[in-house]
């Protein structure tokens, strides 16, 4: 087997167990690893730290398959640790409270560049890395066994995988084609999800504990849903009998399918509204207007993918979340949030601070948040929880 040999003193992450080699990490490579090839990772006194997949054109040149050196990875391999994901999530699939969720979620999962979704009767998957991608047959055979889907969608139109050397391929893998819109539910609360089109693989399931949460602060409540993509925890709000509900987005397709699926949720379309517009200038309008809310939710897109746009992306975050605050009724709520990874929960509590110390408010932190349990993160990889949030009540 093909052999990396990692730098003196480089070895320490992968002894803790962080599945990613990064090229400066390496000494030298025995033969030419092809693309997603595996390999046996050693450290310079030689000591065998594990298998991993090789990737030839990236930053990160290997990522763990496991730390185990005495483990093969072949097809029996891959399949048991799809199973394992798959059956970690069995509560979600007899529970049935909801029939959207994650079973695989990357490294998290022991399946680095791994994602796959399932909405109601389809799997829909990403496979953004080299090692990914040269088992994406055996991945697919056995989500379609273990699920009892219909159909397996792919959805690697993603840029990383230009990092990998990788062309962005959409389509179906296995089975039934998806419909044009998949139904899902999350307790009550129904969504119509395009997963040949949707952000990610269509839908926010990472936000659903959140949702849930908005839930029990919407009764009666004139809420604002900023970014609200295709309704999500605007919707949540409507069917916990909010008295109104603001959807602000800057795209018309979301705002079409928010507009369907708060339809589905209720037949009281006129406490909803719909604005497209950017959340930078409608929530400066609505404070010139002195409009108010009790709850409000702010989950931008991700502001910051690169450490040098960092700061002005600081800045983004302070200033909704400056306004978001100003807005807000005595007592009122906000669920503020960052998917940006690189923003570390310390920094987002500094931003989210800073507007309030500008917005002369005081404000109390009801709960931490984060992307929901089928989006797990590996205890030693903490790039893996790239979603946090704060819900607060604003004094
Ligand atoms: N809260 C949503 C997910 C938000 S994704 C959910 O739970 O489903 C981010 C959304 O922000 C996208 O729909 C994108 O169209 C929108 N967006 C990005 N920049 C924006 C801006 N400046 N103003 C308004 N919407 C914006």
């Amino acid at each position: 087997m093909k052999t990396v040999t990692l730098k003196k003193s480089r070895d320490f992450s992968v002894i803790r167990r962080h599945p990613w080699i990064f090229s400066g990490a390496i000494a030298h490579i025995d033969g030419e690893p092809e693309s997603g090839e595996s390999v046996r990772v050693v450290s310079q006194d030689g000591d065998d730290l594990g298998k991993g997949a090789y990737s030839p054109e990236s930053q990160i040149r290997v990522r763990m398959w496991s730390f185990d050196s005495g483990v093969e990875v072949d097809e029996d391999f891959i399949f048991s640790r799809v199973a394992s994901s798959v059956g970690a999530r069995a509560y979600f699939l007899a529970e049935g409270d909801t029939n959207a969720f994650r079973l695989i979620n990357s490294e998290a999962d022991g399946l680095p560049g791994v994602i796959a979704d399932k909405y109601g009767d389809w799997v829909v998957c990403q496979f953004t890395s080299a090692g990914a991608e040269r088992w994406k047959s055996v991945i697919v055979d056995a989500l379609q066994r273990l699920s009892g889907c219909s159909g397996v969608y792919e959805r690697s139109d993603v840029d990383v995988r230009v990092r990998e050397g990788l062309p962005e391929v959409t389509g179906l893998l296995a089975g039934d084609e998806p419909p044009e819109q998949i139904e899902i539910n999350e307790g009550d609360c129904r969504y119509m999800v395009n997963v040949r089109e949707g952000h990610k693989t269509g839908f926010y399931l990472d936000q659903r504990d959140n949702r849930a949460i908005i839930k029990t602060y919407a009764n009666n409540a004139d809420v604002l849903n900023a970014f609200s993509y295709t309704g999500g925890f605007g919707i949540a709000a409507v069917t916990a009998r909010a008295a109104t509900v603001t959807h602000v987005d800057l795209s018309e397709s979301a705002l079409e399918l928010a507009k369907s699926n708060t339809a589905l949720n209720t037949c009281e379309m006129e406490n909803s509204s719909f604005i497209k517009g950017d959340v930078f200038e409608v929530l400066r309008k609505f404070r010139d207007q002195a409009r108010s809310f009790d709850v409000i939710v702010l989950d931008p897109p991700k502001f910051a993918d690169s450490k040098g746009r960092l700061m002005k992306a600081a800045r983004g975050y302070k200033d909704i979340n400056l306004l978001g605050i100003k807005l807000l009724k005595p007592g009122g709520i906000l669920a503020t949030f960052s998917c940006s990874g690189l923003m570390t929960p310390d920094l987002f509590h500094k931003v989210v601070s800073d507007a309030a110390v500008d917005a002369g408010r005081d404000v109390q932190v009801l709960q931490r948040l984060q992307q929901a349990c089928d989006h797990p993160e590996g205890l030693c990889f903490p790039e893996g929880l790239y979603l946090k949030g704060l819900l607060c009540r604003v004094i």
